[in-house]
């Protein structure tokens, strides 16, 4: 069930995508917002505890690697995690860099996700709005519709695979805290950068700003 949830939330993107123009993007800037404060919240809330039930240092160092690995996933997706996709592609063939960047970046977020935290909700919040926006360009870029599908379609595929190893392979356990603490790293690169983008020249926007504390709120009281 779980596994189907995370893969909808792609295809929820796509489709809502498909009926998208391009002034409606704007409110898609709040619904970010949103997004990432609230992954933010369910990072700092309930991951970060988990990770240091018992403190090390070590645990401080994988979170510092998670967040490397995040800036050097943005060289090759340009910040599509984050909410905006750079591509510029003469050939419209199928763009390699971005999809495996955003591939690892995906099946690594799988991971964490259990029934003892809310990163189920988490991720698919955060997920939604990243299909939208990069369905969305790939439909104005006039990629085929069969390089769309394929990627979109794999990429709906990671997180859930990176779920279904966490849950069935008992080697990985032995590890469970390390790729959680990389995982957090990349939770807190990409929110916060969310957040950083949407007080874009730290201009204050009602909206964006009211979705953000909503964000927190409601990842504190899950
Ligand atoms: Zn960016
Ligand atoms: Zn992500």
């Amino acid at each position: 069930m779980n596994y189907l949830l995370l893969f909808l939330s792609v295809a929820i993107g796509y489709i809502v995508a498909l009926f998208l123009r391009k002034r409606e993007l704007k409110n898609m800037e709040v619904f970010l917002a949103f997004s990432g404060a609230f992954l933010l919240s369910i990072t700092v809330f309930e991951l970060l505890p988990e990770v240091f039930e018992t403190p090390s240092k070590s645990i401080g160092v994988f979170i510092m690697l998670g967040i490397l690995l995040q800036i050097f996933l943005e060289f090759f997706s340009k910040g599509a995690e984050h909410g905006h996709v750079h591509l510029h592609s003469e050939t419209k063939s199928f763009p390699w860099l971005l999809f495996i960047s955003l591939c690892i970046h995906a099946f690594m977020e799988g991971f964490p996700i259990s029934e003892e935290n809310n990163l189920l909700v988490g991720i698919i919040i955060h997920k939604i709005p990243v299909a939208i926006i990069l369905s969305f360009f790939f439909i104005n870029a006039g990629y085929k519709r069969s390089i769309t599908l394929t990627f979109l379609f794999f990429f709906a595929l990671m997180t859930p695979i990176g779920n279904f190893i966490s849950n069935n392979y008992e080697m990985i356990h032995h590890y469970e805290t390390q790729i959680e603490a990389v995982v957090i790293g990349i939770f807190l690169h990409v929110s916060t950068t969310i957040l950083f983008e949407s007080s874009k020249n730290h201009k204050f926007h009602l909206s964006k700003m009211s979705a953000v504390i909503i964000g927190i709120v409601v990842a504190y009281f899950l």
